[in-house]
């Protein structure tokens, strides 16, 4: 099983620290934002401490590196042409700093269409999408499956379809699929996750599969809201998650997870992350479903 989380990238210790960090959770995979997700600030490749990085990540067995781009980029926004050029200029550094880093896949959110409606929004980000791949990139750029919180689009995958048919450099593309999300914009990830795999594999082939974000939800499938829950305490539950983790056929496809940190109460703002716990119970495929209390104990 190839699995890890999010781990941050931050001054002083950049790459080193998140090498650590996935390190410390027992992953042998892990995804990092090359700055933060909120904005598109970024240092420079030279200060992120890339050689050290690697060879720690080496050290370490943790060899698939998945990136994420940040959230406020919208490449499907047909309101505002000088934000899509933003976009485009960002997305092409983005690139060149994913593969500095040795990012195999970057997490793309394809978007939003702002009220001019899906078709429009899914045209422009494929034409972006061929503006910013340069041919001989070695990242993938995962576009990710959408809950269909506001505008979103990529909410269905004839949707993230649309984006592949319009793109001329698609051998570029493939998908990153976030059980919470899919759950969320109506798919049934809980009951039966071979029935969207095979929808998925007939409309654009289970190979397109790079990353699987595997979250489970606050809501229920079909509610559109996009908030994700701990491995096993949420609406999709542990056993559909570790069947999801566990799944022959995504075996090479790493399974990140972006789940919340469990806090003590409302008064504890930052809580501890879980994902060593998360970890330990989908390698054991045992849920623990004491293991807050546990962590909290601590
Ligand atoms: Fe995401
Ligand atoms: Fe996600
Ligand atoms: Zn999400």
């Amino acid at each position: 099983m190839i699995i890890g989380s999010h781990v941050a990238m931050k001054a002083p210790k950049m790459l080193v620290g998140s090498a650590q960090e996935a390190h410390s959770y027992g992953a042998n995979a892990m995804m990092i934002f090359t700055g933060a997700p909120q904005n598109t600030r970024r240092k420079d490749t030279s200060e992120m401490k890339i050689e050290e990085g690697k060879k720690l990540l080496e050290e370490y067995g943790i060899n698939n590196i998945i990136g994420h781009a940040p959230y406020i980029i919208n490449l499907g926004n047909t309101v505002k042409p000088q934000n899509l050029q933003f976009g485009i200029e960002f997305m092409q550094g983005e690139i060149k700093r994913c593969d500095a880093l040795g990012i195999q896949a970057l997490s793309f959110h394809p978007g939003a269409h702002l009220g001019k409606g899906p078709d429009v929004a899914l045209k422009q980000i494929a034409e972006a999408m061929d503006e910013i791949i340069d041919e001989n990139q070695n990242v993938s750029i995962a576009i990710e499956t959408m809950a269909g919180k506001g505008t979103e689009v990529g909410t269905s995958i004839e949707q993230i379809a649309q984006i592949f048919d319009h793109c001329q450099k698609n051998d570029k593309l493939s998908v990153t699929i976030d059980t919470c999300h899919m759950s969320d914009a109506g798919y049934d990830i809980k009951n039966d996750f071979d029935g969207v795999l095979n929808e998925f594999d007939h409309i654009l082939g289970i190979g397109k599969i790079s990353v699987v974000h595997l979250n489970d939800s606050k809501n229920e499938q079909g509610s559109h809201k996009d908030r994700h829950d701990d491995i096993g305490f949420g609406t999709i539950g542990f056993d559909a998650l570790n069947y999801v983790a566990h799944h022959p056929q995504l075996e090479q496809v790493p399974k990140i997870m972006e789940t919340p940190y469990v806090k003590k109460d409302e008064n504890d703002k930052k809580g501890v992350p879980a994902f060593k716990e998360e970890i330990d119970m989908l390698r054991s495929q045992q849920f623990d479903p004491e293991m807050k209390n546990k962590l909290m104990a601590k």
